[in-house]
């Protein structure tokens, strides 16, 4: 039999993890490699999401302060075990907005830009969403977004250095904001390094995690993170539209919410209803309205899971599933003229492994009508994530299998090479 095939057998049945595939609705006969753009649902997650449906079935209003876990707090009960998961203390880390409404709401509230240092420094691979953000926060202050963003350049398109890095921070930066796993690449980048260096120029640092929340574990607190933001949809499995999550380092617990609105106040006195804000004093203060908890609860259970896992475990078989995809990859696919994009040390990479090829497009078009779901990225980019809760190295054998046929029948050829409207 061949090793490689016998590799994954072996892997199966020693891997630690494998009793969690039950705990998730996996479509049937479907290999699922897309849970870095949208994880699927756990029935943990359908039971707190049912709990919180029939709380309000059955208290209506009274919902707010009784039962087993009254919505007043919910949030906040949850993001004491979500800080966990990205090693920050309980009270710096807030489940609320999502990442775009989170970026405006921590710059909203961190930065203080002066006539000396007004540029916010981001990168030129960035996702959209967050350079659409920073740019419109720049004009709300009255600020050039051709003078005070700046991007980091990418040398090869992909990954970005931490030397272009280093160049960019200049006395008059004021914040760093960078992806921790790029999106396109899987590229991860060193956050303690990264933080260390501007914080040695007097600049503020926060990263997007949306790549690594629930793939990658963090040190926040330790790494002495200024901000940070991320969504729970992708690799924590909350569902389409998920609750989104904010990390603020308590030692910018005194700044007063840039978007301030009545859940940012202190409990204890939010229903005072005096016109006089009393922030509450940790990451919930940066919290606008009420909060949104159907797409909260499935969260709830979803990270029941990520406790009894572990962030160790569940990055361990990560990163052997990925570098047995690309091993797959470069042994079979060799042929074929893709480029594996991801970079090679385990330290660099995030959960997913990036396949550049000029027919990408329909090549995961038909990959799809193969019963496999990959994930497109214009122009050229071929996501797969095996997902440590849900995939096996069997179903990395038998993706591959199925691309290797795809190729060798030149099946793609019978799909344009465009991308449909949600990729
Ligand atoms: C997924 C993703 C987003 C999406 O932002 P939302 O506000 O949750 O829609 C933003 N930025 C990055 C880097 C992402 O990967």
């Amino acid at each position: 039999m061949d090793t490689m095939l016998q590799y994954a057998k072996d892997m199966d049945q020693h891997d630690q993890m494998s009793t969690f595939k039950s705990e998730f609705y996996l479509p049937e006969n479907q290999i699922y490699m897309d849970g870095n753009s949208l994880g699927l649902m756990s029935k943990r997650s359908e039971k707190t999401l049912t709990q919180i449906i029939s709380s309000w079935r059955e208290k209506g209003i009274d919902g707010w302060t009784e039962g087993e876990e009254p919505w007043f707090t919910y949030p906040e009960k949850l993001s004491e075990r979500v800080a966990k998961v990205v090693g920050a203390r309980g009270n710096e880390v807030m489940v609320t907005g999502s990442i775009t409404v989170n970026i405006h709401q921590m710059l909203s509230t961190l930065f203080h830009p002066t006539p000396e240092r007004s540029v916010i420094v981001v990168d030129e691979l960035n996702f959209p969403s967050d350079i659409y953000a920073v740019e419109s926060h720049l004009k709300l202050r009255g600020l050039d977004p051709s003078v005070s963003m700046r991007k980091v350049k990418s040398n090869d398109g992909y990954t970005l250095t931490l030397e272009a890095i280093k160049e960019t921070l200049t006395d008059d930066v004021a914040i760093l904001m960078l992806p921790s796993v790029l999106y396109r690449s899987g590229q991860l980048l060193d956050l303690k390094k990264i933080t260390e260096m501007a914080h040695a120029k007097g600049i503020l640092v926060g990263f997007d995690l949306a790549h690594s929340a629930g793939a990658v574990p963090h040190q926040l607190h330790n790494d002495e993170v200024d901000f940070a933001i991320w969504c729970h949809y992708k690799y924590m499995n909350s569902g389409p539209g998920g609750t989104g999550g904010l990390f603020i380092h308590e030692r910018h617990h005194h700044e007063l919410p840039g978007l301030a609105g009545w859940f940012g106040s202190d409990k204890s006195k939010q229903f005072d209803m005096s016109h006089a804000f009393s922030k509450a004093e940790g990451a919930g203060a940066y919290q606008i309205g009420t909060p949104n908890l159907f797409s909260t609860a499935p969260l709830s259970g979803s990270v029941e899971l990520f406790e009894e896992a572990g962030m160790e475990a569940i990055r361990n078989k990560s990163l052997a599933l990925t570098q047995y995809l690309r091993d797959l990859v470069k042994m079979q696919l060799n042929d074929f003229g893709f480029a594996d994009v991801t970079p090679i040390a385990d330290e660099a990479r995030g959960g997913h492994i990036a396949l550049a090829h000029p027919e990408a497009a329909r090549i995961c078009k038909a990959l799809k009508q193969a019963n496999v779901v990959p994930d497109f990225r214009a122009p050229d980019i071929i996501r797969l994530a095996p997902i440590s809760f849900y995939s096996s190295f069997m179903d990395v054998w038998e993706m591959v299998q199925r691309l290797k046929k795809i190729m060798e029948e030149e099946s793609y050829k019978t799909f344009t090479n465009e991308r449909n409207v949600v990729a």
